[in-house]
Protein backbone atom coordinates (compact mmCIF):
# COMPACT_ATOMS: atom_id res chain seq x y z
CA UNK A 1 0.00 0.00 0.00
CA UNK A 2 1.19 3.43 -1.02
CA UNK A 3 0.18 6.99 0.32
CA UNK A 4 -0.57 9.27 -2.86
CA UNK A 5 -1.82 11.85 -0.98
CA UNK A 6 -3.29 14.28 2.36
CA UNK A 7 -5.97 16.35 2.66
CA UNK A 8 -8.09 17.65 5.39
CA UNK A 9 -10.72 18.02 2.21
CA UNK A 10 -12.46 14.69 2.80
CA UNK A 11 -14.57 15.45 -0.10
CA UNK A 12 -12.41 15.89 -2.04
CA UNK A 13 -10.52 12.81 -1.29
CA UNK A 14 -13.76 10.46 -1.32
CA UNK A 15 -13.97 11.96 -4.75
CA UNK A 16 -10.61 11.20 -5.89
CA UNK A 17 -10.77 7.25 -4.30
CA UNK A 18 -13.98 7.18 -6.42
CA UNK A 19 -12.35 8.03 -9.83
CA UNK A 20 -9.47 5.57 -9.00
CA UNK A 21 -12.00 2.92 -8.67
CA UNK A 22 -13.62 3.94 -11.87
CA UNK A 23 -10.55 3.53 -13.63
CA UNK A 24 -9.89 -0.14 -11.81
CA UNK A 25 -7.10 1.56 -8.83
CA UNK A 26 -7.94 0.04 -5.79
CA UNK A 27 -7.94 3.01 -2.98
CA UNK A 28 -9.04 4.51 0.12
CA UNK A 29 -8.84 6.97 2.56
CA UNK A 30 -7.33 6.85 5.86
CA UNK A 31 -7.83 8.86 8.74
CA UNK A 32 -11.38 9.62 7.68
CA UNK A 33 -13.07 11.61 10.92
CA UNK A 34 -15.85 9.83 11.33
CA UNK A 35 -13.75 6.37 11.26
CA UNK A 36 -11.46 7.28 13.88
CA UNK A 37 -12.99 6.85 17.57
CA UNK A 38 -10.69 3.63 18.43
CA UNK A 39 -8.63 4.12 20.80
CA UNK A 40 -5.22 5.17 19.82
CA UNK A 41 -6.37 7.22 16.73
CA UNK A 42 -4.68 10.41 16.44
CA UNK A 43 -7.40 13.60 15.81
CA UNK A 44 -7.33 14.40 12.18
CA UNK A 45 -5.74 17.45 13.15
CA UNK A 46 -2.48 15.51 13.72
CA UNK A 47 -3.31 13.08 11.13
CA UNK A 48 -5.30 14.87 8.48
CA UNK A 49 -7.40 11.88 5.77
CA UNK A 50 -5.10 10.45 3.34
CA UNK A 51 -5.40 8.60 0.21
CA UNK A 52 -3.61 5.46 -0.77
CA UNK A 53 -3.48 2.89 -3.39
CA UNK A 54 -3.74 -0.92 -2.01
CA UNK A 55 -1.40 -1.96 -4.76
CA UNK A 56 1.99 -0.51 -5.23
CA UNK A 57 2.36 -0.68 -9.03
CA UNK A 58 -0.60 1.79 -9.27
CA UNK A 59 0.69 4.48 -7.63
CA UNK A 60 2.37 6.22 -10.51
CA UNK A 61 -0.52 6.18 -12.55
CA UNK A 62 -2.63 7.26 -9.38
CA UNK A 63 -0.23 10.00 -8.98
CA UNK A 64 -0.55 11.68 -12.03
CA UNK A 65 -4.33 10.84 -12.44
CA UNK A 66 -5.02 12.66 -9.09
CA UNK A 67 -2.97 15.55 -10.12
CA UNK A 68 -4.91 15.94 -13.10
CA UNK A 69 -8.17 16.22 -11.21
CA UNK A 70 -6.92 18.05 -8.38
CA UNK A 71 -6.06 20.52 -11.03
CA UNK A 72 -9.51 20.15 -12.49
CA UNK A 73 -11.18 20.85 -8.91
CA UNK A 74 -9.08 23.89 -8.33
CA UNK A 75 -9.40 25.73 -11.75
CA UNK A 76 -11.41 28.53 -11.86
CA UNK A 77 -14.02 27.39 -14.37
CA UNK A 78 -12.88 28.58 -17.81
CA UNK A 79 -14.47 29.15 -20.90
CA UNK A 80 -18.06 30.77 -22.89
CA UNK A 81 -21.54 30.48 -21.37
CA UNK A 82 -22.90 27.57 -23.85
CA UNK A 83 -26.25 27.57 -25.69
CA UNK A 84 -28.33 24.37 -25.08
CA UNK A 85 -28.68 22.52 -28.46
CA UNK A 86 -32.22 21.25 -27.66
CA UNK A 87 -34.07 24.24 -26.01
CA UNK A 88 -31.77 26.72 -26.89
CA UNK A 89 -31.24 28.16 -23.35
CA UNK A 90 -28.35 29.97 -22.38
CA UNK A 91 -26.29 27.81 -20.07
CA UNK A 92 -23.51 29.08 -17.89
CA UNK A 93 -19.92 27.31 -18.38
CA UNK A 94 -19.42 25.33 -15.15
CA UNK A 95 -22.33 23.43 -15.85
CA UNK A 96 -22.64 20.64 -17.98
CA UNK A 97 -26.42 20.07 -18.26
CA UNK A 98 -28.99 22.38 -19.62
CA UNK A 99 -30.76 23.27 -16.21
CA UNK A 100 -34.19 23.94 -18.51
CA UNK A 101 -34.63 20.82 -20.53
CA UNK A 102 -31.88 18.56 -19.53
CA UNK A 103 -29.69 18.33 -22.54
CA UNK A 104 -26.22 17.78 -22.31
CA UNK A 105 -23.14 20.08 -23.42
CA UNK A 106 -22.15 18.95 -27.07
CA UNK A 107 -18.47 18.43 -25.44
CA UNK A 108 -19.85 16.49 -22.23
CA UNK A 109 -18.06 13.78 -22.70
CA UNK A 110 -14.53 15.46 -23.16
CA UNK A 111 -14.90 17.06 -20.28
CA UNK A 112 -15.30 14.53 -18.09
ZN1 LIG B 1 -32.15 22.94 -22.84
Amino acid sequence: MKRILASTDTVLLEYLRASLRDRGIAAFVRNAVNAGSAAGELSPAVAPPELWVVDESDHDAAERLVERLVAAVRAPVAGEPWQCPRCGERIEPQFSQCWACGATHPDAEERR
